[in-house]
This record gives C-alpha cells, structure tokens and sequence, in this order.
C-alpha cells in the first residue's frame, strides 16, 4: 500500500445512523441526535481490521449534492478532493426511496461505493419485504444489512470495506431518461476536459443544475453553452432543467423501489404512522406540543425543588465553612473574595444544577425518542402560514440547548434569506444558560402551582416573539426565493438508558464547567468590580452609629430594627462607591420605569458575559457586606427586597436582551458581518426594553 492510509468516507441523508456506524465502526463517542444537522463539521476516526489501517471520515448528513448549502458542498468537496478510496452510502432502508435520491447522486460522480442498509431493524418491524439481491443488480453495488444503533452488521460491513469491495459506479438513471435530457448530458459532456468519462457526464449534468461551483471552474464559453442548452429543455419541457433531472432521478428510482420493495397491506400503518396520525395531526399537533412542554418544565420543578433545597444547603454549608477560617469580624480581602464572589459567583450557579440536569433529561427523552424531529414538523404547518420557510425551526430547536450550536445548525438552510432569519431570531428560544435565571427568580416570588406555567409561558414568550420576529425579517429584510421543504421523520425509538444519560451527562457536564472556568472568571471580576474603591469612611462612621444605638437604652427590638436598617444603608453607601454600584446607579433612572433597581441593572448588564452570570452576580451583590451573618439564602432576599412583577419584568428582559458574548460572535462568524451581530444585539436588548417596560407598566396599573 502506498503512504497515504485507506480511506472511507460515510454519506447518507441526516438521521439515516452515519454517526451511529461511525461510532460503531471507531469506537469513537460522538454525539449521536435526530436533528438534521447536528453533524456540522467533518468527524474522522481509525480502525483496524485483519490487518488493515482504515480512515473514516463522517459526511455532515445531505439528501442531495447540489452546492445549495454548505454541508451539502463540504460533502461533495470532500469526496471529490480527497478521493476516499470507498464511500460507504448508509441509506435508511425503512425510507428506501427518499435515501436513494442521494444514492444517484453520490453514483453520478463514479465512487467506489458500498451500500449500507441501515434501519433494518425498522425494515423488518414495519414488514417492508425488501429484496437486497434484487437491488444490488439493479444498481450493481455491494450491500450490507446493518443496526447501526445496536452494531449489528458492522463486521459484514468491515469485511466489506477491507476486502476492498466497493464497486464503481455511474448514473443509472441518465439511460432511462427522456431523448432530450440524454442528448444535452452527452453533447455536453463531450465539450468538457475531464478525468474520466464518468467525470465528465458528471460535471454536464451539474452544469445543466446550474450548478455554481462547477460553473466557477469552467470556461466562459463551456459555461455559456450550457446555459444555452439548459434554457433549450427549459423552453421545449416548460420546466427548469434541474427540475427536470430532478425528476428524471426520481422516476428511476421508483420503478427500483418497485421491483425492490413488496409492501405487504399489514405493513402500510407501521406503529411510527400510527403515533404521528396524532401527533403531528394538524389541529392536535400544536397542542401536543404545548402539554408535552409543560410537563418537561413541572417535571424539572417537582423533583428539581427539594434537590435544589439540598444544593442551597450545601453551598451555605461550605461559605459558613470557609469563613470560619478567619476570626470572626476580620474584614480579610481574600475571605470576602472567596466568600462572596467565589462561593456566593460560582455556587450560586450551581445550586440550579439538579434543574438542568432534570431539564437536559427531558430534552434528551424527548430527542432521542425522535419526537423533537416531529416538532418541527408540527411547526413547518404553521411557518408556512406565515411565510417562513418551516426547516427555520430545526436549529431553533437545538436552541432550547444552546444559541451558539443553533446559529451552527442554522448551515443546514439552503438560502441566505432563511438563514439569516433564523440567525437573527435564535437568541429568543430560552437557552440552558437563562433556565437558571427562572429558577431563582420564580420560586421566590410564586406559589408552587404557578411555578411550572410560568416557565413555559416565558419559553413560549421567546417562541412567538421568534416567529413574530421572524416574519417581519423574512417579509422586509431578507427577501428572497423561497426553497421547498424536505423534512424526514426518523421513526420512533424506545430511547436506551445509556443514550439518553450520556446527553444529559455531555449537557451538564457542560454547565458545570462553564461554572468552573468562565463563570469563575467573571464572578471574580465582578466582584473587584462591585467591591472596589473601597469607602471605608462609611464603614466605621455607619460603626459608630450602630455603636451609638447598641447602647442608647432603647427596647431592644427597636435597637435590632434600627440596626438591621443601619446596615442596609450602610452596604448599600458602599456599594453604590464601586464600580458596578457606580455604573448601575448612573443607569437606573433607565432601567427604573422596567422595575429594576440599580443591583438588578448590573447584574443584567453583567449577563451579557454569559447569561448565568445574572445569578451569579445577584449572589455577590447581595452577599457583598454580610459575610459574617448567617446569611439567607438569595431566594430569600429576593422576596424582600422585590415584588412579583418586578421578578416577573427581570425574567423577560434576561430572556429577550441582548444575547451572550458566545452568540454575538457566533452571529458575527456565521453571517461573516459585524453588522449583523450588532443589530442582534442592540435590535433585541431595545425589542427587550419595550417588551418589559409595557408589561411593567401595565401590572403596575393592574396590581
Ligand atoms: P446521522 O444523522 O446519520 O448521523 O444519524 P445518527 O447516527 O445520529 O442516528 C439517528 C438516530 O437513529 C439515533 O437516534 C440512532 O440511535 C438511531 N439509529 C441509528 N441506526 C439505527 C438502526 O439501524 N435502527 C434503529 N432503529 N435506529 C437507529
Ligand atoms: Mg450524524
């Protein structure tokens, strides 16, 4: 063998289980999900079998090949420069005619192929009789029945692989197409420099798609020529002549599928068809949504309550610990440093870890299972009514995770128009990082019985606001061409214990780092911030006040009140002489018509490092001076220092406000403009403001 290693690249349509064989065939752990897309970037892996070095290399998911998208084009770029000696198509047996289209595809640009036939678990369940002699005459290609999700047939499929059984292919369907489409592949192909014929035959129908990377790399007059012959089919057929090879595709592949595939009556209602009759029903579908929804959110606050009493223990627990280091009374700076902004930064994020933990649980049931593939399918009926383009809603999705994968996901849209919406909008689905934020703030001021409906009705504030939003971009900013919509649905899988603890694990995982690194990085900044310059005048003046009052003789409840009150206003003069105090004093006649005081501002400000950061921030502003007490808990200072509707008002401005550093650049990096990041940021913080201060306002007048 020669230096470079052997070589075989994983195609197939989004969820057809690439990854899953990936996994399997490597050993490697990757994320395995149901969104289109979520294989964004290229993954590769290694193994070794009897004797032979094989590189994988895992192809983000496509159903077509067109330079339409940049997956679809990362794809294809791939398999024609890196020449992988086998692509291993993995097709969804269970949808053996919408997999197939890709098939023809990767067949026209004459790799050594070997098919993969995936689900075939799903096959036998749903009784599809599906003869895989049959198909391999027809197409003249090696197949392999595999489970990618159980690694049934991935010995086969590496035999396979290593007895270099990839056979080569060309585009079955050009011979049963109509006489002119034949005529203008094989008079154009003539005209063009190429490896080999398949080659060419390959780049001619491209260039009949107007296909726009290959129309880059040929000559003016090839590329004039086409274009003459593409507009002659267009003008004798009535239709665009990538239509038309679309079509000429399809037509072959079902008389295939005809021959192939013998439904037995049985089989036409598979358990999967008759979930999704009601599930993504037309007038149930939207419904389901809304009560699946509000039961993830009640199921993270009844068994998220007494976990998250027990985190508050604990983390009150090692404060009081921490500080019974130093004498009691000493005003050391690193036992205030530890105190309140490490312990008060860091712990107070982590107290709401059993809550996100029980939330990402649920999002991973509710992924894994494939009903969230069937939400934006549900969502697709009412995106359409509204002009959208209903794909839009898979990214947004992955949002309710984090915005800075679903700006990623969002490369799954053809046109820029679309994309871009979505971009704009994504920070409105509540992330992972805002979650926190609710469940500081809700408990403290509602009842139990409130607390699940109001969490979802803030998450469905960010959906509607979305959609709302959404329109009016895609109706006055970003016009333009509309594609149409291919959205498969996995069938439905009982979801294995060990999948859906790894995503919650990956998730979590996630959120406790971020409190170990970022969120302890800015809680210390912030909390220099809100503790420096120090005026220590008032300390002792505010001293000998207290002093004044211990000993005036007064009862002694109205000694304690005025001491207690003392206090306050004592860290409070401190605190408005720092930085963060300074700043939110200076903006608090702004922010005050939305109910926020100028502790409330800072930190809000603060969240725009990361939106855990409000939390965090709340903790240092109200543990900043009181070290020493034994401190309640910051739910409890919330109640009172703060009405309902004030908390109420902090929930909508955090989810709606300007996004995290993270998206910002993520918006910046993906519509490649600091123009658009920066309308984002200050397009929705002002969308924000007027949200709130109207609700304010009006529950002012109301209460
Ligand atoms: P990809 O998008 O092509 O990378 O697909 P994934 O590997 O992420 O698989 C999508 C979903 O299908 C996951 O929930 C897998 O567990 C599941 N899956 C993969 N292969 C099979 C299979 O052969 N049978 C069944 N029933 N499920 C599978
Ligand atoms: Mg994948």
């Amino acid at each position: 063998m020669d230096n470079k290693a052997f070589t075989i690249a994983l195609a197939g349509n989004p969820n057809s289980g690439k990854t899953s064989i990936f996994n399997k065939l490597t050993g490697a752990r990757q994320s395995v999900g149901n969104y289109p897309g979520i294989t964004v970037d290229r993954k590769e892996g290694h193994f070794r079998w009897k004797g032979k070095d094989v590189r994988v290399i895992d192809l983000p998911g496509t159903y077509s090949l067109t330079a339409g998208s940049p997956e679809e084009l990362i794809a294809r770029n791939v398999i024609l420069d890196e020449k992988p000696d086998i692509v291993v198509n993995v097709i969804d047996a269970s949808n053996l005619e919408r997999n197939l289209y890709l098939t023809m595809q990767l067949m026209e640009l004459g790799v050594n192929m070997i098919l993969a036939m995936n689900m075939w678990d799903a096959v036998e369940r749903r009784g599809l009789k599906t003869n895989l002699g049959k198909l391999e005459f027809l197409l003249g290609l090696p197949t392999v029945k595999t489970v990618g999700s159980k690694g049934k047939g991935i010995t086969s499929l590496k035999d396979a692989v290593v007895g270099n059984r990839g056979v080569q292919t060309s585009s079955p369907w050009v011979k049963g197409a109509s006489t002119p489409i034949k005529k203008a592949v094989s008079v154009l192909s003539a005209e063009l420099a190429c490896v080999n014929k398949q080659h060419c035959e390959w780049k001619a129908i491209k260039l009949l798609e107007s296909d726009r990377e290959v129309q880059k790399q040929e000559d003016e007059s090839i590329v004039g020529f086409s274009v003459q012959l593409a507009s002659k089919l267009e003008t004798q057929r009535g239709i665009s002549s990538g239509m038309l090879i679309a079509r000429a595709r399809y037509k072959y592949i079902e008389q295939l599928v005809k021959q192939v595939v013998v439904r037995t009556v049985s089989s036409r209602v598979s358990r999967s068809d008759r979930i999704d009759a009601i599930v993504t029903n037309r007038y149930v579908g939207i419904p389901i949504f809304l009560v699946m929804m509000y039961l993830v959110f009640s199921f993270t606050f009844t068994v998220g309550e007494p976990l998250m009493g027990y985190m508050e223990m604990l983390f009150k627990f090692i404060g009081n610990l921490v500080s019974g280091f130093w004498p009691s009374g000493s005003d050391s700076m690193l036992k205030a440093l530890i105190v309140e902004g490490v312990i008060g930064g860091v712990g107070g994020v982590l107290v709401f870890l059993p809550n996100i933990f029980l939330l990402f649980l649920a999002i991973a049931l509710l992924e894994d299972s494939g009903y969230m593939a069937r939400v934006a399918f549900i969502m697709d009926g009412l995106m359409k009514k509204l002009g959208l383009h209903g794909k839009s809603f898979v990214p947004l999705l992955v949002g309710f995770g984090c915005t800075v994968p679903a700006i990623l996901a969002t490369r799954t849209l053809e046109n820029r128009s679309d994309r871009f919406t979505t971009i704009m909008v994504a920070p409105l689905m509540s992330c992972g990082a805002r979650f926190p934020i609710y469940m500081m703030i809700i408990p403290a001021f509602f009842p139990q019985a409130w607390r699940a409906p109001l969490v979802w009705i803030i998450y469905l504030v960010g959906i509607l606001l979305s959609i709302v939003i959404a329109r009016f971009l895609r109706k006055k900013v970003f016009k333009g061409e509309k594609t149409p919509f291919v959205m498969e649905l996995p069938s439905y899988h009982i979801p294995t214990p060990v999948s859906i603890l790894r995503h919650t694990w990956d998730n979590a995982g996630e959120y406790v780092k971020k409190a170990g690194t970022v969120i302890l990085a800015i809680s210390i900044i912030l909390w220099v911030l809100s503790s420096f310059p120090r005026k220590t005048q008032f300390v002792t003046d505010y001293d000998l006040e207290i002093n004044a009052v211990s000993e005036s003789g007064l009862p002694a409840e109205v000694i304690s009140d005025s001491i207690i009150s003392l206090e306050n206003t004592r860290q409070m003069e401190v605190f408005t002489h720092t930085v963060t105090g300074r700043l939110g004093r200076f903006l608090e006649p702004a922010m005050e018509p939305l109910g926020f005081d100028w502790r409330v501002t800072t930190a809000l400000m603060a969240a725009i490092a990361a939106k855990e950061v409000f939390v965090s921030q709340m903790g240092v502003v109200f543990a900043v001076g009181e070290a020493d007490e034994d401190s309640s808990t910051l739910r409890e200072k919330l109640r009172e220092n703060y009405t309902p509707l004030q908390g109420l008002a902090m929930m909508l401005f955090a989810l709606i406000s300007a996004p995290c550093a993270a998206t910002i650049a993520a918006t910046k990096k993906e519509t490649e403009s600091w123009k658009w990041a920066m309308i984002q940021l200050f397009g929705l913080t002002i969308l924000a403001y007027i949200v709130t201060f109207v609700v304010y306002q009006v529950g002012l007048l109301v209460t």
